[in-house]
């Protein structure tokens, strides 16, 4: 049984990971193959050269268990890690509720997120292949200026995209950004022939992350110096963020417990799958059995309410394809708040086990989000992301539901980062003046007509 009065769990700095935890290998199917968007055909690391570092590259398609992390990326994240676990205690309190909570807190970061788990090793590996600048996109702010701040530390120019109605929304992000040497573009722009096209069908453009990666994959293959980076969805960025599970394994150890769900807010699935994975390789080859629980807006419900199909991963059609839950790369999201959330895909491994019924999904409206934010905030002190919030509400109906059968229960959740750039989203919640937007059942059917037609694949 757990003490009884802890309310934080901290490792030292030798107990910093050495490795990632790649999920390859543990899964019940094998990955479905990246096709490429003009042949159909599977790529290779070759096709995907002008975009990304080879490191980078190999590890995307990697079947190691485990891959070590490079000193020198160890070395910058002593600075904010291991990250501390909480215990929930006022929470629990607050909702006297049976169940013990648990979060893993990203916000300690020097942006305030999970991001910089990756930003820091995929601006360490551009580095070492001699790269000198990287564009990427941006939706709230968060990769930006996680990316921003690597790219300072390294030494590389940054170049990003911000979706336009966050760059109005988020002005401080884009502040943060420059502050860190990134320059900063709203998108659509007039910069890119991928731009230019959105602006001449419809020059009001909100932009989206999808428009967004166009915008930044076409700067990066038509200049031999630039790569693209991307803060989210692919194999390496989701493998980068493990570190996050794998101290909360040992964190749960020091607790003395053992989480029976876990949970995370889902964008593109990357702070999900850093801090699930570990626990899923738990679950499914050491007989640690959980539940596994994906949080989504209804706004923009990939899993809840898309189909499990090849997409692209942009708006223009340039990314290759790969097999996940979508809402069609055409989907252009209300403007809810939690901007990190808009993406209209769903990472393909994290797709695959959710296809498989390992990591479960549910999608809230914005409002009940912001009350579980501000419940959550008055009783322990930190103001989550409008993102991470997600993962606080289902977080809270789970101990609410413990509570209601009158049973123990074992959460823990990904606190993925604070809310401080956030804090007019919070006004607007509690001014009364935030919309609950669902995404219509005509839209999801018109995105799947959009969908490109993919012969089967046999594989081998
Ligand atoms: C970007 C972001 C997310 C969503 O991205 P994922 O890849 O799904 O993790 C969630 N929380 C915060 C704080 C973010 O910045």
């Amino acid at each position: 049984m757990p003490d009884k009065k802890h309310v934080k769990y901290v490792l030292t700095e030798d107990q910093l990971p050495r490795a990632w935890y790649n999920i390859v290998p543990d899964l019940p199917v094998p990955p479905a193959p990246v096709l490429h968007p003009a042949t159909r055909q599977p790529v290779g690391p070759d096709d995907l050269a002008p975009l990304f570092p080879m490191a980078l590259i190999l590890q995307e398609v990697s079947t190691e268990r485990y891959i070590e992390i490079p000193e020198p990326v160890r070395d910058i994240y002593r600075q904010w890690r291991p990250s501390p676990l909480f215990r929930a205690r006022r929470l629990e309190k607050a909702l006297d509720t049976p169940a013990r909570i648990y979060y893993k807190y990203e916000g300690a970061s020097p942006v305030g997120s999970h991001k910089p788990n990756t930003a820091i090793a995929q601006a360490f590996y551009n580095r070492q292949e001699g790269i000198r600048k990287i564009a990427t996109e941006t939706g709230a702010g968060q990769w930006g200026s996680s990316l921003a701040m690597a790219g300072a530390m390294f030494g590389i120019e940054v170049e990003v995209f911000m979706v336009k109605v966050s760059y109005h929304q988020k002005p401080y992000r884009r502040s943060l950004m420059e502050t860190f040497g990134a320059k900063v573009h709203a998108s659509p722009t007039n910069l890119t022939d991928a731009g230019r096209k959105i602006l001449a069908e419809d020059p009001d453009s909100p932009g989206s992350l999808g428009i967004a990666i166009s915008e930044a994959v076409e700067v990066a293959a038509k200049n031999p110096d630039t790569k693209y980076s991307l803060g989210s969805v692919l194999n390496h960025v989701l493998l980068h963020q493990t570190v996050v599970g794998e101290e909360a394994l040992l964190q749960m150890a020091l607790a003395d417990d053992y989480p029976d769900i876990v949970i995370g807010c889902a964008g593109g699935g990357s702070n999900m799958a850093g801090l699930l994975f570990p626990f899923i390789r738990e679950h499914l080859t050491n007989g640690r059995r959980a539940r596994f629980l994906a949080v989504e807006p209804m706004a923009c419900p990939s899993m809840t309410k898309g189909v499990y199909a090849y997409d692209f991963g942009d708006t223009v059609q340039m990314t290759p394809l790969v097999k996940m839950y979508t809402l069609g790369h055409g989907f252009v999201p209300a403007g809810i708040h939690a901007g990190g959330l808009r993406y209209h895909g769903m990472a393909p491994l994290v797709s695959l086990l959710h296809e498989q019924g390992i990591i479960e999904a549910v999608a809230y409206h914005q409002n009940p989000v912001f009350e579980a934010a501000v419940t959550f905030t008055r009783a322990e002190g930190i103001t989550p992301a409008p993102e991470s919030a997600h993962a606080v509400r289902a977080a809270i109906d789970q101990a609410l539901e413990a509570k209601a059968e009158g049973k123990e229960r074992v959460i823990l959740f990904n606190l993925s980062g604070h809310g401080f750039f956030d804090m007019a989203s919070y006004q607007a919640y509690l001014n009364g003046e935030l919309e609950d937007y669902e995404y219509p059942i005509e839209e999801v059917q018109r995105a799947q007509a959009s969908l490109p037609q993919i012969p089967v694949v046999t594989i081998g």
